[in-house]
């Protein structure tokens, strides 16, 4: 079996940044870039909001550019997934989707959340033009115009508030007659002479020719009194929850109610030589600058950890 010092799990901005510490750290790092390689940025347009790049810079481009600098200073990327671990020994096992096993002395694992959509063909047929998981990633586009979030937690009403200081118009889609969001995010929903909630709604596909212009919506959705309607919108932002990528780890890591890694003690996880970063471990923040921050952390810990291991 082939071993390593570090694996390193999934390859968006918390993951490389971490490969890039490690690698410079002269500690052998194997990292799997898994489903999406560069993770959830390579899904998004221009970032705006990554300290550094004033014009702002590509997502795609800027995780081809992290990986080019993990891969420089001598991390060896892989494209591939861990389908599973077995964490309850050191070395840490991990079971690749060609077959193969690879055993390591310590694990990051980095492989973030996934937005949820609500599954309707035309969030597809829309990507990039119009649809989006991320005000504060594309909101930025949608100046002065019309948008709708889908959502009635805490996640829609912070992100319609955002959305709120730019557009013109801010529509809330919510299936129920109530949010589920906080009262202190209800309250600043209601302070927001912009934003309109369509209670009992339920959203049931987008149309326009050039993108995204509107979208078909039913109101009491399974009632006698059905009602469909459309309301023209530039932008569909969809807040209804994330989805840690932490399938993998069950029964392995302790993991919180929604599935995520929990983290103590910088991003130290339940198994001592196990560590986490970015997303996965994090339902709050959720931004590029945030995760590639705690990717730094896990290999700071990563390289005490096996200095104390190695004596
Ligand atoms: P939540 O699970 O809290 O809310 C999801 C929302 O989306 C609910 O209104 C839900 O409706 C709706 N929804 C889910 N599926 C569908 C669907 N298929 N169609 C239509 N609507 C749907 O997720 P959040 O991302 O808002 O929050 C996750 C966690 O993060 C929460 O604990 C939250 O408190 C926390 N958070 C805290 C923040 C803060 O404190 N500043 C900011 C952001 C998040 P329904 O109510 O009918 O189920």
């Amino acid at each position: 079996m082939e071993t390593t010092k570090c694996l390193i799990i999934g390859s968006g901005p918390a993951g490389f940044t971490a490969a890039i510490y490690t690698s410079r750290a002269g500690i052998r790092t194997i990292v799997y870039e898994g489903l999406q390689p560069g993770g959830q940025l390579t899904t998004t347009t221009t970032i705006e909001n990554f300290p550094g790049f004033p014009d702002g810079i590509d997502g795609f481009q800027l995780m081809g550019q992290m990986k080019q600098q993990a891969v420089r200073v001598g991390a060896d990327v892989r494209a591939g997934m861990v389908k599973a671990v077995d964490l309850s020994h050191r070395p840490f096992v991990a079971q690749l989707d060609d077959g193969r096993e690879l055993a390591a002395e310590a694990v990051i694992i980095a492989t973030g959340a996934s937005a949820k959509y609500l599954g309707l063909a035309d969030e597809q047929r829309y990507a990039g033009q119009g649809v989006s998981a991320c005000a504060t990633c594309d909101g930025f586009f949608y100046r002065k115009k019309v948008v709708a979030v889908v959502g009635g937690g805490d996640t829609a009403c912070e992100e319609a508030t955002y959305l709120s200081n730019l557009c013109s118009k801010v529509y809330m889609i919510v299936r129920k007659g109530y949010l589920r969001a906080s009262a202190a995010m209800q309250q600043r929903v209601a302070e927001r002479e912009n934003i309109e909630i369509l209670y009992n709604t339920n959203t049931v596909g987008l149309f326009g020719d050039n993108g995204v212009e509107g979208v078909h919506l039913v109101r009491g959705k399974g009632n006698d009194h059905e009602e469909p309607f459309d309301i023209a919108i530039d932008g569909f932002f969809l807040a209804i929850g994330h989805q840690p990528n932490t399938q993998f780890l069950e029964g392995q890591v302790e993991l919180d109610a929604q599935g995520y890694v929990v983290t103590r003690d910088g991003a130290a996880t339940s198994v001592p030589g196990v560590f986490a970063a970015g997303d996965v471990a994090d339902p709050r923040y959720r931004q590029a600058v945030a995760a590639a921050g705690t990717g730094c952390r896990a290999a700071l810990d990563v390289e005490r950890f096996l200095a104390q291991a190695d004596n």
